[in-house]
């Protein structure tokens, strides 16, 4: 098996993503890109454990099927996966969940180029997954020892000084904010109030914006 580059609306830090559990995410997020494809069943895939992930790479593992969600830390082996990782000790991994509670499962186990990361698409209450809820996640990230990130796409409505609170608490190194770019529906905020959302993240955090964030400046969904 070969590592896949990055491609389409991945971070641009990112140059692989490799997948070993595969199939359907128990997460099911409405705005979920891999439900344009044929997803199947839930399986751990032995042939990916033969990859050689290479050298001064970026992965993101997991990309496709959140792999520390409840139904997926508990069904599969993902020691099997961090101790493939940590035979290619010359890259940084990526670990994004929207259950970092899964983190602290395998907590000694990951390789040692690890950032732990989580989705906060706002903090109000919008029901779209059946993920941990929002401020769940952070907390449960708050308490992960390393480096971290968070993730903020697709960006939905928030309240801005609860929301930086909850973020500020995870000391995160950096956060990454996208919108929806497949047309989901959703809430959005305006531009000016993503731009808010910067200035007081960037008192604390280093802050990557996604090209598809620029289509809020015309045609943000927003909240009545
Ligand atoms: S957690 Fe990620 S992979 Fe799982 S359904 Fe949600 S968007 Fe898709």
């Amino acid at each position: 098996m070969t590592l896949n580059k990055q491609k389409g609306n991945m971070y641009p830090f990112v140059t692989h993503t490799w997948n070993v559990i595969k199939g359907k995410c128990p997460h099911d997020c409405s705005y979920c890109y891999m439900k344009a494809f044929p997803q199947g069943e839930l399986r751990f895939d032995e042939k990916e454990l033969k990859t050689d992930l290479g050298e001064n790479n970026f992965i993101f593992v997991g990309s496709s099927c959140d792999m520390f969600a409840d139904g997926v830390i508990f069904t599969f082996k993902v020691e099997k996966i961090l101790e493939h990782c940590k035979k290619y000790p010359k890259n940084t991994y990526l670990f994004q969940t929207k259950n970092p509670g899964g983190f602290k499962e395998f907590e000694s186990q990951f390789p040692p180029n690890t950032i732990f990361g989580t989705t906060a698409e706002s903090n109000l209450g919008w029901k779209f997954s059946k993920a941990p809820n929002i401020h769940q996640r952070l907390v449960c990230l708050s308490g992960i020892k390393g480096r971290k990130m968070i993730t903020i796409e697709p960006i939905m409505d928030f309240n801005l000084e609860p929301f930086v609170s909850w973020i500020e608490g995870v000391e995160p190194e950096f956060v990454n904010i996208g919108a929806d770019s497949k047309g989901h529906n959703l809430l959005e905020p305006s531009w000016e109030k993503v731009q808010k959302l910067i200035k007081e993240l960037e008192k604390f955090t280093k802050v990557n914006l996604k090209e598809n964030l620029g289509r809020l400046k015309v045609t943000p969904k927003i909240a009545t």
